[in-house]
C-alpha cells in the first residue's frame, strides 16, 4: 500500500477471490488473493484452520469476499470477511468444476503476478467464469476455454481466429499457429502449423467473443480440437506451463 504511514497500524477494504491458500505454522493459512482494487494479494488469515475460526469457510479457494486487512511489514494480515458469493460451495462439490475453477485460479495469478493495470478486468472475468461454472451453465471445459482466451486478451495477447494474426489478411484461414496468435493465412502460416477444421475455428472465435448460442451448440470434435489449441496458446504465452491445466478431463 503507498502512502501507508509506518507508525500506525493501516487497514483497507478490497473485493477479492481466493484463488489459492497454503498452510504457515500451526493454524493459519497464506491466503494468495485476486482484487478488484489492488491485484494480487499475498495475505495471513490467522488461526484459519481451527474449527473456532471467525473466518469459518470464508476464506476457501473460490469464495468471493469484503475484505479488511491490515498492511504489514511483509505480508498484510486479513482481519474480517464477508461472503459475497459462495460459488466455492458448488464448485467443489462437482469433481469436474473443481478441476476448471483451479486452472482459472492458477492463470489468473500468473497473469496478475506483475501486472496491476488490468487487475480490475481480471478480477469481473474470474468472477464472472466461477459464477457460471457454478450454476452449470455450460459445459465446464467450454467454460475454461473462453475464460483462458478472454484472460490473455484482457492481459494483452488476443488471438485472432478470423483475420491473419500476422499480417491481418482478411480470413477465414486454415492454418493455426499458437506463436504468432492465432489463425495465419498461407503465406505466414510456419511449416508444420496444424489446420484445425473450420467449424473448430468458428468456436475459437465464439469463445473469444462469449457467443455462447454457438459455442453450446458445437460438436464434440471441435471442442477436444479447440480445446488443444488453446491449451498451447496459453502455454506459449505464459511461458510456464499451467500444472492443473493437465488435471481437467476432457470428455
Ligand atoms: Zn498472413
Amino acid at each position: 500500500m503507498s502512502g501507508r504511514s509506518s507508525f500506525a497500524a493501516h487497514t483497507y477494504r478490497v473485493d477479492a477471490v481466493v484463488l489459492r491458500t497454503h498452510k504457515l505454522g500451526e493454524a493459519d493459512r497464506i491466503i494468495t488473493l485476486l482484487s478488484s482494487q489492488h491485484g494480487q494479494i499475498r495475505a495471513v488469515a490467522k488461526g484459519v484452520r481451527r474449527t473456532s475460526s471467525k473466518f469459518g469457510g470464508r476464506l476457501e479457494p473460490f469464495m468471493v469476499s469484503d475484505l479488511q486487512l491490515v498492511s504489514g511489514r511483509t505480508l498484510d494480515i486479513i482481519s474480517q470477511a464477508v461472503t459475497r458469493s459462495s460459488y466455492g460451495q458448488q464448485i467443489a462439490a462437482h469433481y469436474d468444476r473443481y478441476t476448471v475453477a483451479t486452472a482459472m485460479a492458477e492463470t489468473a495469478e500468473k497473469l496478475t503476478d506483475a501486472d496491476t493495470e488490468s487487475a480490475g478486468a481480471q478480477y469481473r472475468l474470474l468472477v464472472g467464469a466461477l459464477a457460471s461454472l457454478s450454476r452449470g451453465e455450460h459445459s465446464s471445459e467450454l467454460i475454461l476455454d473462453s475464460y483462458l482466451l478472454r484472460s490473455l486478451a484482457t492481459a494483452g495477447w488476443a488471438a485472432s481466429f478470423e483475420d491473419c494474426a500476422r499480417c491481418g489478411r482478411p480470413g477465414p484461414h486454415s492454418a493455426f499457429s499458437a506463436p504468432l496468435g492465432g489463425a495465419v493465412c498461407h503465406d505466414c502460416r510456419p511449416p508444420g502449423s496444424p489446420s484445425p477444421a473450420a467449424a473448430t475455428m468458428l468456436l475459437l472465435a465464439a469463445l473469444l467473443s462469449g457467443d455462447w448460442a454457438v459455442a453450446d451448440a458445437s460438436e464434440l470434435v471441435n471442442r477436444r480440437e479447440a480445446a488443444g489449441l488453446v491449451a498451447s496458446f496459453v502455454q506459449w504465452h505464459l511461458e510456464r506451463n499451467v500444472r492443473s491445466l493437465r488435471l481437467v478431463e476432457r470428455d
